[in-house]
């Protein structure tokens, strides 16, 4: 285990390799939650999903900002 591998944020998970060795598996305990990119709130439904443009980066009322602004021209 290298040096910065010792933590606590790394959940061990052991499994068996397809050649049969078991080995332990480091995986980041952090949830993975997703923010908007101009104003930080936390994205809502399936970020899998998403379609819109820019979809799992700004929020609806974001990019309907910055739509409103792009087709106004810069002001
Ligand atoms: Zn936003």
């Amino acid at each position: 285990m290298r040096p910065f591998q010792r933590t606590s944020s790394l959940r061990k998970i052991s499994r068996r390799t397809p050649s049969g060795k078991s080995k332990t598996l480091l995986k980041s305990r952090r949830r993975n939650s997703k923010t908007c990119a101009s104003c930080k709130k936390l994205l809502r439904g399936n970020l899998r999903s998403e379609n819109r443009m820019f979809g799992g980066y700004l929020c609806h009322r974001c990019l309907s900002k910055y739509i409103k602004v792009s087709l106004r021209g810069i002001s």
